[in-house]
């Protein structure tokens, strides 16, 4: 019998996660039976911490659930013969270090999977954050050669996918992020322009400096002032791809305008909010040409590992105050 350690939402977040609005279960699983429909244990090997969790806790969780979550996840025992022992898989089953499935809920890495890549890659840049930097550009800003595509929280998971894509796109990338490191990543992996939004005088005036003429494209995972600035300087016909507002996901009291009708209408502008699933049809497609970007050298992957399912919350927590560098995972 395996003991499966769970972390729980403990109370639901109020303003901005701490540790004690979690909790750590322990979870007695049943031995596999034979014919039953229980065939699958698995253990969790890499855990994601994704801002998705923060409004998502609020809208499908009550106090008490396992926290939701992706894993790579190593099969230990199996009685279904389509999934061996010791094969990798990403399921969806939350903050757990051990789990029983009966195998229509996990998904296999790509066949052409190289051994040397690493397997955490799968909840990163050749997973669902890729993904959505893939259908964010190709289908909701529509980007083409030659174009200016604007990305902030640059450096992180969605982010440095964007800016490398775009430059694949035969665009210009502008890059914003909040620290000099993360600049200085960002220009060593073919960012044009990057600045830190933290620290520059005015945002208006940097973004302005980074291209004078305006922006075609705006991968917003931000929101918030940020956009508020960057949409005013759009050029005509320029589109938004609204990805995230991680600027307000703390926030307890909604933030208030500007708004963003008059710069909509005089620069008759496209502004279009998605989620990455609208496109699970197509995610073969998706994860093979990021594989074949990554394995070719083309995109390079950042990850931000914590050691230690004990430290999921803090690596969260880390995570919502810019601490990662690329996507951020935990090491089980
Ligand atoms: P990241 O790896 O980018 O991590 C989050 C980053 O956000 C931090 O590192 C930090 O970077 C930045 N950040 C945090 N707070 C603020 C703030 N107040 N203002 C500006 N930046 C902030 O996360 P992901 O790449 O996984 O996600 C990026 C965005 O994309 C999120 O908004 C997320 O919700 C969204 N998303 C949407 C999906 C969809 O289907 N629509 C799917 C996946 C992600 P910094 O140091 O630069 O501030």
């Amino acid at each position: 019998m395996v003991i499966a350690k769970a972390w729980a939402l403990k109370k639901h977040f109020d303003g901005f996660p701490k540790t004690s609005d979690f909790d750590l279960k322990k979870i007695e699983l049943p031995n596999l039976k034979d014919g039953g429909e229980q065939k699958l244990l698995l253990e969790s090997v890499f855990l994601s911490v994704d801002p998705y969790m923060r409004p998502y806790s609020r809208r499908i969780m009550k106090e008490g659930d396992i926290m939701i979550g992706t894993q790579v996840a190593r099969i230990v025992e199996s009685k279904n013969p389509a999934f061996t022992v010791g094969a990798f898989v990403v399921a969806d089953r939350g903050w757990r270090t051990h789990f029983i499935s009966d195998g229509k809920d996990l998904r296999l890495l790509p066949s052409s999977w190289p051994e040397s890549l690493p397997k955490s890659l799968a909840l990163g840049t050749v997973g669902m954050p890729g993904l959505t930097a893939y259908f964010g550009l190709l289908e909701v800003c529509k980007m083409k050669p030659g174009e200016t595509v604007l990305v902030n929280a640059a450096a992180g998971a969605v982010g440095s996918v964007v800016g490398q894509l775009a430059k694949i796109g035969g665009c210009k990338v502008v890059g914003c992020a909040g620290s000099d490191d993360k600049v200085a990543y960002l220009k060593k992996i073919g960012f044009d322009e990057v600045f830190n939004y933290k620290t520059v005088k005015s945002l208006d005036e940097a973004l302005r400096k980074a291209s004078p003429d305006g922006y075609d494209c705006f991968f917003d995972n931000v929101g918030g002032e940020f956009a508020s600035v960057a949409i005013n300087q759009m050029k005509k016909y320029g589109r938004i791809a609204v990805c995230g507002a991680i600027s307000q996901y703390n926030d307890s009291v909604p933030q208030k305008g500007p708004y963003v009708q008059m710069p909509m209408i005089f620069k008759e502008l496209q502004m279009e909010g998605f989620l990455v699933s609208r496109w699970n049809n197509r995610r073969e497609e998706g994860l093979q040409a990021l594989l074949k970007w990554v394995v070719e050298g083309k995109v390079k992957c950042h990850e931000q590992v914590t050691e230690g399912f004990e430290n999921m919350p803090m690596a969260f927590i880390g995570m919502l105050k810019g601490e990662n560098l690329g996507k951020a995972v935990v090491k089980v």
